[in-house]
Order: structure tokens, then C-alpha cells, then sequence
């Protein structure tokens, strides 16, 4: 099977109702951009990237499975998104917007 790309995967807009945690983020301040993370993401998943010089979490591809989190990160800088709440019905329409930064 050919991996969805991330655009793909996104308009799919298919998890299973028990990856949807709230999604991770990285502090950017506290990262090394050492990308273990990015290979630990689990591919289903998919959900880090190298963003420029940043290694990034993109919200909308995150499980919240926690497997990027320490030992994996050494320096423990991913941390849970505060301003989560349950999925507004156009938080999904918000990936490759003109709003989205990682476009
Ligand atoms: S919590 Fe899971 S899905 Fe989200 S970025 Fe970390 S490893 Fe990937
Ligand atoms: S494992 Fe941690 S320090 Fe390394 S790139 Fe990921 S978030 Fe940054």
C-alpha cells in the first residue's frame, strides 16, 4: 500500500476514536532539533516533521500516543497543547489553509 500523503491523510480525516488525545506540541525555545522524535512518530501517524531549521508536530496528523515523549525526547520539550478542547467542526478545515503555517 502507497502512503497517503499528508494532504491525503488529512482530508481523510479518519483516527480511530481512541487516538483522538489531544495532540502534542514542540517548544520550539527548548528543542536541540535532534529529529529522534520524528523517527518515532509511529507511521500511521506520521504526525512530525522538519519544518526549515524546526522539527514540528503537525496538530491535525498528532494521536497524542506519547510515543515521542521522553526517553525518546531527551530533553523533554513536547508537552500537550493547553488551548486543546474537542475538535471545533472547522478545526479541520484549518491544514493548508491561507492560515496554516506549515504550508
Ligand atoms: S504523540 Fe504520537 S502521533 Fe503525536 S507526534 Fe508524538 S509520536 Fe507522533
Ligand atoms: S526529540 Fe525532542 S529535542 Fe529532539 S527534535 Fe524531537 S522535540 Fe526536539
Amino acid at each position: 500500500m502507497v502512503a497517503a500523503t499528508r494532504g491525503e491523510r488529512i482530508a481523510s480525516r479518519t483516527r480511530n476514536p481512541k487516538w483522538q488525545h489531544a495532540p502534542l506540541r514542540i517548544e520550539m525555545s527548548e528543542c536541540i532539533n535532534c529529529d529522534t522524535c520524528l523517527r518515532h512518530c509511529p507511521p500511521q501517524f506520521g504526525a512530525i516533521f522538519n519544518h526549515g531549521i524546526d522539527v514540528i508536530i503537525v496538530p491535525e496528523l498528532c494521536s497524542g500516543c506519547g510515543k515521542c515523549l521522553p526517553p525518546v525526547c531527551p530533553v523533554d520539550c513536547i508537552y500537550e497543547d493547553p488551548t486543546w478542547s474537542p475538535a471545533p467542526p472547522d478545526w479541520w478545515e484549518e491544514p493548508l489553509g491561507p492560515e496554516d503555517p506549515y504550508v
